[in-house]
């Protein structure tokens, strides 16, 4: 391996283990649940089954290729590993955050798709839908997952968690905190008795997606 791509792999193993600090730190995960990954060429970084993110250091780092064979470390990845591949394989995906926050899983197990009570769903490409339930590491979550995901950015795995991503850690976990922040404003509002929120409809969402194609980040 020449040393620019050991450079390069250091320094996004170095990402992933502080975007899954950061998942513990921010409340979107409780301990070691939820996991983190970021793709390096054809190698995928991916964060350890069961060992604590702040005993993780720099000589840790995991990586697998895009069929999930080792090629990287000695600790075992993530039982998660089929959705981070199936995400990767279908999509020119830099890096993949999946937690289990709370509101967007109390959220997966109420509806089909989450109600546009924000135009932040536009960060995630449309209305978020949540993937049917399949067992957590199974190709079935995957496949199901894939589906959910289909023009989307992320989206919820029902009676289980969120799963997004993007071009770099930052802004896949960016989306993961807009979707836990627009399920938890559906909660709040839906929490008022006797009330029910408002929706944007399906028009009013595209106009928001062409206004940010045409003008970046929204106000
Ligand atoms: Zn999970």
């Amino acid at each position: 391996m020449s040393d620019g791509r050991q450079d390069a792999i250091a320094r996004a193993w170095e990402e992933v283990v502080a975007t899954a600090r950061r998942t513990r730190e921010e409340g979107l995960v409780v301990g070691t649940s939820g996991n983190v990954s970021a793709r390096v060429g054809d190698i995928v970084l991916v964060t350890p089954t069961g060992v604590p993110y702040d005993r993780l250091g720099p000589g840790d780092a995991v990586g697998v290729d895009l069929e999930g064979r080792q090629v990287l470390g000695g600790l075992v990845p993530t039982s998660e590993l089929p959705l981070h591949l199936a995400v990767y394989r279908g999509s020119g995906a830099r890096a993949v955050v999946h937690t289990h926050a709370v509101h967007a899983t109390a959220v997966s197990t109420l509806v089909p798709e989450v109600p546009l009570v924000h135009y932040a769903a536009a960060l995630l490409g449309g209305p978020v839908r949540t993937a049917p339930y399949a067992r957590y590491g199974t190709q079935e979550l995957a496949d199901h997952m894939l589906a959910a995901l289909r023009d989307r950015t992320g989206c919820l795995l029902r009676n289980h968690g969120t799963v997004t991503y993007g071009d770099s850690l930052d802004e896949a976990y960016d989306r993961t905190a807009q979707l836990e922040w627009m399920c938890r404003v559906w909660l709040t509002a839906s929490s008022v008795p006797g009330h029910s929120p408002t929706l944007l409809t399906p028009g009013q969402l595209r106009d928001v997606q062409e206004a940010l194609e045409g003008y970046g980040q929204p106000g």
